[in-house]
């Protein structure tokens, strides 16, 4: 079943049969999917059985809309988020369990905001605990005390942790010290041994729950560090992201696209063999070649650097794109679509689905990695860049 999230597409009639003229404009739309959520919730959790998982939501939710992703992520046992205002939008739809502000607060002011909302936060440099020892509350906080074992951004080094910690222990405001690091190679061979050492050294005679995984940590690795920690902090991977695209697709690890980019042909050309397709005439036709204009551009958030050559689905058949990107429109090539799906160019033509990354009608399946990949990009990035002005839909779906 879809719902939409109707705003400006929608005109409400009124009057005693007042009812909903669906008014179709222009024809790209995103798509939210609850079942593939829950789903890799669900695989996650099959792969880390021990560990509690904080489902990061941070950016929005990585684009997906925090209340769209809400039904299908609260089965984790808490959420990590970046800013005060999207914890509050947790606590708006019902969520009482944890929440963990990811970089703790940017000011003394979100202190009172935390004991309101009742929110851990994320200790990572002296100014917090200054703010924290003048902090007026009468619900002392819980805190996540972070280690820089190496990533080199955040968090006491470790010869100054255990000091950080003490002062948090002895505050009054402070009613329970956590600890937590985060890797920066989880997902490469680099690995996470040498931060996971530094950690352990500098911290393992300190008390406290643990928090250290990202998706990539606990998904590559996680027969190692299931056993010692308490919360791992999972985002793209509930997402429908690979945590190492190059080396192993999403499906491979068994997860589903949460988010589909979908639009349609607007218009059709036979570009000659020689003639080229849009901006800098990058794609030149080596043979006489039916493309499909698509309603798609960068700033849909569309990836501009995406290559000439970049997979979609064109009617669910396998394509690629052609030529530049431009601003509000891409071009894809249609003979593969014509030569092996048995369809004719009558079939073909203004209103044909084109399913940029995610799942198309008919049940095939892109990856946005892949796209990712050909514009020298991340996913991750793909899934927060997707622009407002793309409607975005939410696939309720069946859960089977
Ligand atoms: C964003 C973030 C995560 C989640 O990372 P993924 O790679 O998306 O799983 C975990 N921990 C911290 C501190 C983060 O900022």
């Amino acid at each position: 079943m879809i719902s939409t999230d109707l705003g400006y597409n929608t005109i409400q009639s009124s009057g005693p049969f007042s009812f909903l003229i669906f008014r179709m404009t222009r024809p790209i739309q995103a798509l939210v999917h609850r079942s593939a959520l829950k789903h890799n919730l669900a695989r996650i959790k099959t792969l880390c059985p021990s560990t509690p998982i904080l489902a990061v939501v941070k950016a929005n939710a990585y684009g997906h809309g925090i209340e769209r992703v809400y039904e299908g992520l609260r089965g984790a046992e808490g959420f990590g988020v970046l800013e005060v205002s999207e914890a509050s939008r947790l606590r708006a739809l019902g969520w009482r369990g944890p929440i963990l502000l990811l970089e703790g607060v940017f000011d003394a002011r979100e202190l009172e905001e935390c004991s309101r909302l009742k929110l851990w936060h994320t200790v990572h440099c002296q100014a917090q605990i200054d703010w924290l020892v003048r902090h007026k509350t009468h619900e002392p906080h819980r805190v996540f005390l972070k280690m820089n074992s190496g990533m080199n951004r955040l968090g006491f080094g470790p010869e100054s942790f255990k000091a950080a910690y003490t002062r948090l222990v002895a505050c009054p405001q402070v009613q329970e010290v956590s600890l937590m690091t985060h890797f920066s190679d989880a997902d490469v061979p680099a690995g996470v041994n040498a931060q996971l050492a530094t950690f352990q050294t500098h911290a393992s005679d300190l008390g406290g729950e643990i928090s250290l995984c990202n998706s990539a940590a606990a998904l590559i690795q996680p027969k190692e560090l299931d056993l010692g920690q308490d919360w791992a902090r999972i985002g793209i991977a509930l997402y429908g992201g690979s945590v190492n695209p190059q080396a192993q697709s999403a499906q491979a690890w068994g997860l589903l696209p949460a988010l589909t980019l979908k639009s349609e042909v607007i218009a059709l050309q036979t570009v000659r063999a020689g003639q080229s397709v849009g901006y800098g005439s990058t794609f030149t036709a080596s043979r006489d070649t039916r493309i499909g204009i698509v309603a798609c551009g960068y700033a849909d958030g569309y990836p501009r650097h995406a290559e000439s050559g970049t997979p979609v689905l064109v009617h669910g058949v396998r394509s690629q794109t052609v030529g530049r990107v431009s601003m509000d429109m891409l071009a894809v090539d249609l003979e593969p679509l014509l030569s092996t799906s048995g369809m004719d160019s009558h079939n073909i033509g203004v209103g044909t689905e084109v399913t940029l990354w995610g799942e198309s009608s008919l049940g095939t399946r892109l990856e946005i990695d892949e796209v990712a990949q050909s514009a020298g990009t991340l996913a991750y990035e793909l899934m927060c860049g997707l622009s407002t002005r793309v409607p975005i839909s939410m696939d309720e779906g069946s859960d089977a």
